[in-house]
């Protein structure tokens, strides 16, 4: 780079590239996602569902409904909303949880909110009349608005809580998917819409002697506020004699930490990489502002911010969020709008703008963390969006207290749990209470993910038919599963407001059951033509970037950082969510069902 450019940076671009390197250097490990263990067996006590008030007896079930719905989420309780609003009666839905909620159900721990803005991730607030009371709402407030879509549409009525699916299976003779479940269910349905969600299964590290910690451990996703007291809030009050310990430091961690380090006698932070945490800067919501909006404000937002954090140009940032910010500030940054630049010289000041975005992000910690030493610990060396970035005010000051310990594993991790506590650097910790804030499998088979297998016609599993890859059409159908639907992100639209796409999806749904409603329809499933240009479109317009991904430390952005080569395939629609959306769209006014057979 020419000296007369990188003269005010204020930092040297070739020195970072090398530092980031030899920060991802130090975490790459053979085994990638193999490291993590699987909550089964042994440890499937860490599932348990801790926040179940009245367990749930009922007798097997062998009747049949129109359509399942497996998952009580966002996904789920989306897709019953808009079937409802087409006229469909017969929905069952099945929810592990005793609840509806999903992530939001799960997620309890004190602290935890969400990063994208209230007014366009809480889904169908124009529907069901309810605006949100801050900017970034608080998870117990998007647990209550996802039992008030319920509510709102309906879709108590004839739900299945604590009810595991075990296994799906289509019968040819009958046309009907029989739902086998934990809880000797052999029901049936002409529809089934899969709904697992993305990040549901927790997993743990596969660290020596994880399970011969004789203290309390538990994961976040199923917080112990018997054993912590306390609530979503914090008032940890039953952790004031307790020695704490947290392994990770990802997006959960930043949200929970600030409220164990006020409760506990001592809390160590057991950090790999440090998580990007950028201001978060929230507020109530205005009621003049919102008393003013027009009908059809929500989904204008939606698009707004899907525009603009897909990279396109729009005057307006409805939502200035840190999001938003990320992505204009990239792109005005590098500058490169109408300059007639090449692709290499556009990544070039991409690159430039990222660095100098996470030099702001390390002068952050540097100036809130008052000891060098853990400042510098604190500091990112990747690029932002190698990992998922945080938001939040209260997390790099909790280690200027004095009850607050991070230790810097310098990207090793955990060496060793004993029965006392952990080892880290080649020293013992001793602690009463292990949380681990090791997140959720992404990189393993989606069957595995589910819990469940699917076997379709001629006893075709799904887990054997995509072992090399994904195979659909729109992400949604899949041959030889007739009458079976995906919500997932993978070869459908993706966007970072994940129920935008969801909500897309469940229309489509809807558009589709309602061309089967009169009669006439009895399977629809896509053809092997459909299916498979569906496929190779998805490959040709991956924007898996191979050199961005392998530059990036380990993670389960990039599978841990061992390539896979079922990545590109996988993907979501390459285009971005906007066309995506607008091609679903076209198709269901084409009026054909374009690529899907049907008798
Ligand atoms: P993540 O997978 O993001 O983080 C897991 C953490 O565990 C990482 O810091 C990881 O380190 C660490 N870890 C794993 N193994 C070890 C080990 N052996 N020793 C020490 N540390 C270890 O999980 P999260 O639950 O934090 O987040 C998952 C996702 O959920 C987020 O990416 C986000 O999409 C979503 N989320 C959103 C929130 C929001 O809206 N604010 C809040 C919370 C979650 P390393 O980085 O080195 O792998």
């Amino acid at each position: 780079m020419p000296e007369s450019e990188t003269e005010n940076l204020g930092f040297d671009p070739d020195a970072l590239r090398e530092k980031y390197r030899i920060e991802r250097d130090k975490r790459l490990r053979s085994d990638g996602n193999d490291q993590y263990l699987e909550v089964a067996g042994d440890f499937s006590d860490y599932v348990d569902d801790p926040y179940v008030t009245e367990t749930l007896n009922r007798e097997p079930l062998q009747d049949e409904v129109d359509v399942v719905i497996i998952g009580g989420g966002f996904g789920g309780l989306i897709t019953g909303a808009r079937l409802r609003e087409s006229g469909m009666d017969s929905i069952r839905m099945i929810e592990k949880g005793s609840d509806f909620g999903g992530t939001w159900y799960w997620n309890r721990y004190p602290g935890a909110a969400c990063d994208t803005e209230a007014y366009i991730y809480l889904p169908l607030l124009e529907e069901t009349g309810y605006m949100p009371t801050e900017k970034y709402a608080k998870a117990p407030e998007i647990l209550a608005h996802s039992q008030r879509i319920a509510r709102h549409f309906d879709l108590y009525r004839d739900a299945c809580f604590q009810t595991e699916v075990t296994e799906l299976k289509w019968e040819e003779q009958t046309a009907r998917w029989i739902i086998h479940t934990n809880r000797g269910d052999a029901m049936r349905a002409r529809f089934v819409v899969m709904s697992n969600g993305p990040l549901n299964r927790p997993k743990l590290p596969g660290i020596k002697g994880i399970d011969s910690f004789e203290g309390h451990t538990f994961h976040t996703s199923r917080w112990d506020y018997e054993y912590t007291g306390g609530g979503p809030d914090g008032n940890l009050e039953k952790l004031g004699e307790k020695r704490v310990g947290v392994i990770g430091t990802g997006a959960t961690a930043v949200q929970c930490v600030p409220y164990l380090g006020a409760s506990a006698k001592e809390l160590f932070v057991f950090q790999r990489t440090p998580s990007s945490v950028d201001v978060r800067d929230d507020r109530p919501t205005d009621p003049e502002w919102a008393k003013n909006l027009g009908p059809g404000w929500q989904r204008e937002r939606m698009e707004n911010f899907n525009t603009l954090t897909s990279g396109g140009v729009i005057e307006e940032d409805l939502v200035q969020d840190g999001w938003t910010e990320i992505i204009r500030n990239l792109i005005s940054m590098a500058n490169y709008r109408g300059k007639g630049l090449d692709r290499g010289e556009i990544a070039r000041l991409m690159e430039l703008a990222d660095f100098q975005k996470m030099e702001q992000i390390r002068a952050r910690a540097e100036e809130i963390v008052k000891d060098p030493e853990v400042a510098e610990s604190l500091k990112p060396w990747y690029r932002q969006f190698c990992k998922r970035p945080c938001f939040h005010d209260e997390y790099l000051p909790t280690f200027n207290r004095d009850n607050v310990t991070l230790v810097d594993t310098e990207g090793k991790g955990v060496e060793q749990i004993t029965p006392n506590g952990v080892i880290a650097g080649g020293r013992e910790y001793q602690l009463d209470c292990i949380i681990f804030a090791t997140g959720f499998e992404v990189g393993t088979d989606y069957t595995r993910r589910a819990g469940y297998d699917v076997i379709g016609r001629e006893a075709i599993r799904l887990s054997e038919k995509w072992q090399d890859g994904m195979r659909t059409l729109h992400g949604l159908h899949t041959r030889g599963f007739p009458n079976l639907f995906i919500v997932s992100n993978g070869q459908a639209g993706f966007t970072t407001n994940f129920p935008h796409s969801m909500d897309e999806t469940a229309r489509h749904i809807a558009y589709i059951l309602d061309q089967c409603a009169d009669g006439n329809i009895t399977t629809i499933e896509p053809t092997q033509d459909a299916e498979d240009a569906w496929v190779e479109e998805i490959i040709r317009l991956s924007r898996i970037n191979d050199g961005f991904q392998e530059a990036c430390t380990p993670g389960y952005y990039n599978n841990e950082g061992k390539p896979d080569p079922r990545s590109a395939q996988n993907s979501s629609y390459g285009k971005g969510p906007n066309p995506f959306f607008r091609l679903m769209k076209e198709w269901r006014e084409e009026g054909s069902m374009q690529g899907l057979e049907f008798n």
